[in-house]
């Protein structure tokens, strides 16, 4: 098929998006004036982020939407326009590329709430010899209270986790070992686990209502792992912090699963990446206004710590008031808040 066809395809699925005046067709779109100041850009690649034999072109697409939603979300903002650049590599064609917009018509309809907009309105597309590689520039609008930085944590602030973590690494671990769901494990909540790895959600609603109530000093996605994500905000605002990591919600067949694969499920629930929850720090007087719009809007907020002075550094705890010893995955010299140590988990044993 020819580039011209196929770009005709993705323009008659966005017909029209909010806050553009001119989308696909020029040698520029023009944006209504004065409204986008976000802008994010993510990219897959075939063979490290995305595996054709794991997800279909609508997963890749909704999950290439997803992460983008999450960014724009982390900094309370709300989602606009999009500009979706595609290096299609030797045996993607036709279907592919439908089948990728499917899936980001998909994923705005299913997780952008309504008053708010996304679609594409322009980008690019080449051939390439090597790998396929997507990327999706998003914009977004911050709200009246700005946007929320990753700077901005004060000790004696609370650590607010908005979602779900762990659930795409377990979910990825299905389907790479081609685990089959044990008796005990609902259909729902083993569908939960791999959706979690094809169709992430990403807290577009959490994220904006953060900035339009201005709850968050600091608020990042957790897209590299939650420790991970929790250093850079300890990072960039000079401050330390004390997780009690028993606090995160984990699924009775979350535990079961870790258990039988042999799996530290700290190291789930504390370094998987992919999962697109939202990692606050709120000031305790404003923690009554998040449980109050927790329960409005029906999404899950749990408190797992409070940000400390800088010299106390990063320390993690488990239930039983036991210190949770990430230097035995890897983590080593990570308990400082200003050091970004490698994250690659060698799991331990003894799961939470
Ligand atoms: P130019 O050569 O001027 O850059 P292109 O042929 O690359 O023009 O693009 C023509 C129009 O098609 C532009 O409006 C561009 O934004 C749009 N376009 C190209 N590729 C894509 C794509 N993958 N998705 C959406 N719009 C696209
Ligand atoms: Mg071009």
């Amino acid at each position: 098929m020819e580039e011209f066809d196929l770009i005709e395809r993705i323009k008659r699925r966005f017909a029209s998006v909010d806050g553009v005046h001119l989308s696909i067709g020029d040698d520029c779109a023009i944006l209504e004036p004065g409204r986008f100041d976000l802008v994010t850009v993510d990219t897959m690649v075939e063979g490290v982020h995305f595996d054709r034999a794991l997800s279909t072109p609508e997963d890749i697409g909704w999950k290439l939407l997803a992460t983008n939603l999450s960014d724009i979300a982390a900094m309370g903002g709300a989602p606009g326009p999009c500009f979706l650049s595609l290096s299609l590599g030797p045996n993607t064609g036709e279907a592919f590329v439908e089948g990728l917009v499917a899936g980001m018509s998909e994923a705005a309809e299913a997780l952008i709430p309504s008053g708010f907009e996304s679609g594409v309105a322009g980008g690019d597309t080449t051939r390439t010899a090597g790998p396929t590689v997507l990327s999706l520039t998003l914009l977004g609008e911050s709200s009246p209270t700005g946007p929320i930085r990753r700077s901005g944590a004060l000790p004696g602030d609370r650590v607010v986790l908005i979602g779900a973590v762990g659930m795409a690494a377990a979910g990825l671990m299905i389907l790479q070992e081609g685990l089959e769901r044990d008796r005990d494990t609902p259909e729902a909540v083993w569908e939960a686990f791999i959706r979690a790895h094809r169709r992430p959600h990403a807290c577009v609603l959490e994220g904006a209502l953060m900035g339009h109530h201005g709850l968050a000093n600091a608020l990042i996605d957790v897209s590299d792992g939650l420790i991970q994500d929790l250093k850079h905000v300890l990072k960039a605002s000079g401050a330390g912090a004390r997780i009690q990591a028993d606090r995160i919600a984990v699924d009775a067949a979350h535990r079961r699963l870790a258990f039988a694969q042999n799996i530290d499920l700290w190291s789930w629930l504390l370094a998987g990446g992919d999962d697109y929850a939202l990692l606050g720090t709120v000031s305790p007087d404003r923690m009554v206004h998040i449980w109050q719009l927790a329960q409005e809007y029906n999404f899950h907020a749990v408190d797992i710590g409070e940000v400390r002075d800088p010299r106390e550094g990063l320390s993690i705890w488990d239930g039983a008031g036991r210190k949770v010893e990430l230097e035995r995955w890897g983590y080593t010299h990570s308990f400082d808040a200003d050091n970004d140590a490698d994250t690659s988990a060698t799991p331990s044993e003894g799961a939470p």
